[in-house]
């Protein structure tokens, strides 16, 4: 019987891989790069199903003239990148990789907060360039993390988990979401507030949503004029988030402290006012790259693909 064809737009570790040959013939693209539209539609052309990055732009148009993809197994928990609603629509499956990525990104909120409370990359510039004369009271104040307010915008999985680990940091922890946490969870270490209250009581604002029409611009300089002028804001959820024009903006006049980032509005570009800035963090969006997590991504995506065309219900669909 011939085998079902996938396409995988970029290079995932082999494990997955492995696990996708022994049902289907796979392709991965050669060419180890964000591919374009028209690349995409080439290459999937007598695809049945694909794995695409959350590099890759599904919307309207591609899935209008993608012909023959069946699921779509996205390498990623944010499926912003996907028009899902659309793929419904034409009978495509959408899948993400939730739960496993968890705890990494997490890390990297954590170590986001860390850094621009502490002024780490700043420090280790500074020694590199053979400024360090010596330890002297007053030299490179940065704050202590003990008791300050850490707001949480979406307690989802990786909110809650940024949660567990700033509590033994003596973090305190304030969120926002839709709706406050469900009665199931009463002892969680977090109390909901406002989104207001979140930008105006905390010293750490760390995003954590997915980005959709509500979320996307959140942060613009209205926001920021509302927060602390002491205040940080971590981004390791989506650029678009946060309106960068917008930050610059704020850092540049100190409407906040400082920010910690991992994710950009254009990216791969970041905004040139971020570049130049010493408040700020700036991370290559690795918050899921530990290679643990993309081993377990490629077998999630594998494992999706296979349910799908076994006839079952994928065990992480999101449409
Ligand atoms: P999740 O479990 O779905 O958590 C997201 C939370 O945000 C949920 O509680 C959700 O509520 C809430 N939310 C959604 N829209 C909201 C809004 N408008 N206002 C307030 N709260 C809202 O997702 P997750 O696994 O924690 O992942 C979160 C995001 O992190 C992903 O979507 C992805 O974009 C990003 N991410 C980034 C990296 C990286 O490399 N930097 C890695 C992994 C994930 P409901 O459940 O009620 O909708």
């Amino acid at each position: 019987m011939k085998r079902n064809r996938i396409f995988v737009t970029r290079r995932i570790p082999e494990a997955g891989l492995e696990m996708l040959k022994e049902h289907f013939e796979v392709e991965v693209s050669p060419l180890d790069r964000d591919l374009t539209r028209d690349e995409i539609l080439q290459m999937t052309a007598g695809a049945q199903g694909m794995v695409s990055m959350a590099t890759d732009s599904i919307d309207k148009d591609c899935l209008n003239r993608l012909s023959g993809i069946q699921i779509i197994a996205n390498y990623a928990v944010g499926f912003n990148n996907i028009d899902i609603d659309y793929a419904r629509e034409k009978g495509i499956v959408v899948t993400n990789t939730p739960g496993i990525l968890t705890e990494a990104t997490a890390d990297i909120a954590m170590a986001l907060i860390l850094c621009v409370a502490r002024r780490i990359v700043e420090g280790d510039r500074l020694v590199r360039r053979g400024d360090f004369k010596g330890f002297y009271p007053t030299f490179f104040l940065g704050v202590e993390l003990e008791n300050k307010v850490l707001g949480i915008y979406g307690l989802g999985r990786i909110g809650k988990a940024v949660a567990r680990k700033a509590v033994a940091f003596g973090l305190r922890i304030l969120y926002h979401d839709v709706e406050p946490l469900d009665r199931e969870s009463p002892d969680f270490p977090a109390d909901y507030v406002s989104f207001d209250e979140l930008l105006r009581k905390s010293d750490f604002l760390s995003i954590h949503v997915p980005l959709n029409d509500e979320t996307r611009h959140r942060f613009t300089r209205k926001e920021f004029e509302r927060m602390k002028d002491t205040a940080f804001l971590i981004n390791a959820a989506r650029g678009p988030i946060i309106r960068e024009e917008d930050l610059v903006y704020a850092l540049e006049n100190r409407l906040i402290a400082g920010a910690g980032l991992d994710v950009y509005e254009f990216e791969p570009k970041v905004h040139p006012g971020l570049i130049g800035l010493e408040n700020v963090v700036l991370l290559p969006h690795i918050g899921s790259a530990a290679s643990e997590v993309r081993e377990r991504m490629s077998l999630m995506v594998a494992d999706n693909i296979i349910a799908f065309f076994q006839g079952k219900v994928p065990p992480n669909r999101v449409n």
